[in-house]
């Protein structure tokens, strides 16, 4: 046992301050949680700050000239090192564009070619604005979602009213996405909604605010804001309480929807009924396994809150990350990889297999084409056993 007297001041790369009041008062179950999501996310935005997402933690293995990489990934030549990596399609353009790798021409597999051309002909129908890195997608009537499939997506609703946005991003992003809006229509915008108050969803509202939209949160959300700080990130001018609030804008009602603790604090689910489409952020990334060791995640609570969420009526969703959207089943998909994740950990151990070669040794084959298998099942699976073991 140990105790912390006055302010403790964890600084990541990033200068970015957290502050506790933690007083001189032995450690209890409260702190050592708060303490250790936050020293997850110092450790996770350093990560950012270092890698550049875009190669990290994919292809870079050595590859021959007949690997088959993933979809969205394609077999470059490197001359300098003489070597074959995979890497994303823009990598790919931009190392070839810098003369420092060719693209190896391949046979596509059939399986993931239909699936490629399934994603491809959804989106690019629809698409209404396209710099070459963001896109304005068409998702219904008057629904966009604005974003890059490298980062992150934007929910952006038309009414005759004004335009409620979902998620500012970043600045970037949002300015961006504001011109990208201001191709389809001239209403001011209206809202500003936070799907929960990670940073890497909240920053640059100020953009927005700018052009006179409330920025509204949930309490949580909110709260954490004010704890936590961030100079890119403007804290909400409005919260809503609860597990739901209804917003009537012109001609269209938004559902906010809050299932409790699943994934950072407030976390928002944004439901259209009429349309039947929802908006959900880092909660159900498509076809991709659970984000690297699931930071600020309650692994059993996600569950819970997923099996909610798919029993709205609803047939299309909007992603946060990856994808613009997908069919109301990749909800369910992802819930039935938690489940099958800790199923098969459980097996595992009556198996009496030694608990802690459990992450490492174990397989699912059922997910093997889902992004990121090889770099995070293990990471995932260590998130799943301990939860039970430390109650976080
Ligand atoms: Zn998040």
């Amino acid at each position: 046992m140990w105790a912390v007297r006055g302010p403790l001041w964890i600084v990541s790369t990033k200068s970015i301050i957290f502050k506790f009041k933690l007083g001189p008062i032995f450690f209890h179950t409260l702190t050592r949680t708060k303490l250790a999501i936050v020293f997850s996310l110092a450790i996770l935005l350093t990560t950012i700050a270092t890698i550049d997402l875009d190669q990290a933690s994919y292809g870079l293995q050595l590859k021959d000239s007949e690997t088959q990489c993933r979809e969205g990934q394609v077999l470059v030549f490197r001359a300098i090192s003489n070597n074959y990596v995979c890497v994303f399609e823009y990598t790919a353009e931009r190392w070839v564009e810098l003369g420092i790798a060719e693209m190896v021409e391949q046979e596509v597999q059939e399986e993931s070619m239909k699936n490629e051309v399934q994603e491809d002909s959804m989106q690019e129908q629809n698409v209404v604005y396209d710099d070459g890195i963001f896109q304005l997608v068409q998702v219904a009537e008057n629904v966009y979602s604005f974003g890059n499939p490298m980062a992150s997506f934007s929910l952006v609703l038309v009414t005759d009213e004004g335009v409620i946005v979902g998620d500012p991003v970043n600045k970037n992003h949002s300015e961006v996405m504001l011109k990208a809006i201001r191709t389809v229509t001239d209403q001011p915008i209206k809202y500003l909604i936070y799907s929960h108050n990670h940073w890497d969803h909240t920053g640059g509202g100020q953009v927005l605010k700018n052009e006179g939209a409330i920025i509204l949160s949930h309490i949580d959300a909110r709260d954490w804001l004010l704890e936590n700080p961030n100079q890119n990130v403007v804290v909400a001018d409005e919260v809503w309480e609860g597990n739901l609030k209804e917003i009537i804008l012109g001609n269209k009602t938004l559902e906010l929807h809050h299932f409790g603790p699943s994934h950072g604090e407030g976390m928002t689910v944004f439901y259209l009924p009429e349309e039947k489409i929802i908006f959900i952020v880092d909660i159900v990334t498509p076809k991709r396994l659970a984000f690297t060791i699931m930071p600020d995640f309650s692994p059993m609570e996600w569950e819970r809150t997923l099996i909610e969420v798919e029993k709205l009526n609803f047939d299309t969703a909007m992603f946060g990350h990856k994808r613009a959207l997908g069919p109301a089943l990749e909800v369910k998909e992802v819930r039935e990889y938690l489940q099958d994740l800790r199923a098969e950990i459980f097996s595992m151990m009556q198996e009496g297999v030694n608990p802690f070669m459990i992450p490492s040794t174990l397989e699912l084959p059922k997910y093997q084409d889902w992004e990121f298998y090889d770099e995070w099942l293990e990471m995932n699976a260590w998130r799943i056993f301990l939860e039970p073991h430390m109650g976080w």
